[in-house]
């Protein structure tokens, strides 16, 4: 019997996943710096929590969820995404009764079925993070800010940040009346998706693929013409913020976002070598989410990173650099092979990565192996060496060798 992995996931080990981990190490050091905390949520989660946040008519919650009853016959959904899981913890723990704001990231797997295709899997990964309690447009600067020097740290080039407000409960209305106007005169041109929910959800009209949907709303209204005016005052603000602290930006006005609970700031990251469609990262305010979920209202802001994305570019951009086996143990006789295996055992403790051999080969066959592992140095013990308390060494990027005195190894290790 042979298995395959389902359709849509990958397995990711060596070279590739020292990217992942290098990436990973990356956000949390970056994020600290800015008061984020891990959060660590669950990966399934009542369907409701994400059925009520990502909005009843996207494509996430109508074609892609995992969602399956458990033997308790209760409605059981895998993680499409990260922000409905934090919000429910933090509404679920009152850590809105702790000081504002309140900072958090996450890593980790999500589920979404969707036709497996090029870059896109059915478990992808994200990076994210979510800030709550505050609605100052600095904090939405320090969060994008956050989010730059991220990419650029792990390497990424030729960022392009987007930019967009989409209103906020009192000016939203107004707009989407006058959106679902325009698109009522223009029903004919779209695709059936958006036929079926434009005078729900207008504003996911403006962010349909398709290409006659695309052209159809070229001309539509745009938003940020229909911003009342604490909203035009936040998006101003965090606009000049954005340029003091030296992130550059583009505006752009039809950007909405797929999910229901956004408001106000909306933001997506391209990198130049990615091609436009292909956002590396995204996110924006939900402000009435905290609310929905049954908390206190509490402004929010966060994004998302697609792991995925990131590291194929990054592959692509750079070699990849495993981390370096030291050295290699050649061993004649089994004395020889015994000393070995004990001296292995104390250079690990002391942080040295070394192996050895254990099959007994020839000593051509050790060296044979040794390159083939890429070891730094081969060291080599026999009866000799044995006799003499010393042992042997030959450095395999330009052949030096020598021979080094027992009790002088450790040291002579922590010199090279
Ligand atoms: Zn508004
Ligand atoms: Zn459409």
């Amino acid at each position: 019997m042979k298995y395959r992995a389902p359709k849509g996931v990958q397995d990711i080990f060596p070279p590739e996943v020292y990217v992942w981990q290098e990436v990973e190490k990356k956000a949390k050091e970056v994020f600290s710096v800015y008061g984020y905390s891990e959060v660590r949520t669950p990966i399934i989660e009542f369907t409701e929590v994400f059925t009520r946040s990502i909005g009843e008519d996207t494509d996430i919650v109508e074609k892609e969820m995992y969602t399956f009853s458990d033997r308790a016959g209760r409605s059981i959904t895998l993680r499409p995404e990260g922000t409905a899981s934090v919000v429910r913890a933090y509404v679920q723990h009152h850590l809105y009764n702790l000081p504002s704001p309140q900072k958090f990231f996450y890593l980790g797997p999500m589920f979404r079925y969707e036709r497996p295709q090029k870059g896109r899997y059915r478990q992808f990964h994200q990076i994210g993070a979510e800030c709550f309690g505050e609605d100052d447009p600095r904090v939405d600067a320090e969060l994008i800010e956050m989010l730059k020097r991220f990419l650029e740290e792990v390497g990424l080039s030729g960022l392009n940040f987007e930019l967009n407000s989409i209103g906020c409960r009192k000016c939203r209305p107004e707009y989407r009346d006058v959106l679902i106007g325009f698109l009522a005169e223009r029903v004919e041109h779209l695709c059936n998706d958006c036929i079926r929910r434009y005078r729900r959800n207008p504003l996911r009209v403006l962010d349909c693929k398709l290409e006659g949907c695309r052209k159809t709303t070229e001309s539509a209204p745009q938003i940020p013409d229909y911003l009342c005016t604490e909203c035009k005052e936040h998006f101003g603000a965090l606009q000049q913020y954005l340029q003091r602290l030296n992130v550059s930006y583009t505006v752009n006005p039809r950007m909405v976002r797929g999910l229901d609970y956004y408001t106000r700031t909306t933001f997506e990251v391209t990198s130049e070598s990615l091609g436009a469609q292909n956002a590396v990262a995204a996110g924006g305010r939900y402000d009435g989410l905290v609310e929905e979920f049954g908390g206190p209202s509490t402004p929010a802001i966060g994004f998302a990173v697609g792991m995925e994305r990131l590291t194929t570019l990054l592959m692509e951009q750079r070699e990849i650099q495993p981390p370096g086996l030291l050295g290699f143990f050649a061993t004649m006789g089994e004395e020889a092979e015994e000393k070995a295996f004990f001296l292995v055992s104390e250079l690990r403790k002391k942080g040295f990565w070394v192996e050895m051999d254990y099959r007994g080969k020839s000593l051509k066959s050790q060296f044979r192996k040794a390159d083939r592992l890429g070891s730094r140095y081969v060291f080599i013990i026999g009866e000799d060496e044995i006799q003499k308390g010393v042992i042997k060494y030959k450095r395999m990027s330009d052949g030096a060798q020598g021979e080094v005195p027992e009790e002088e190894f450790i040291n002579f290790l922590t010199s090279v």
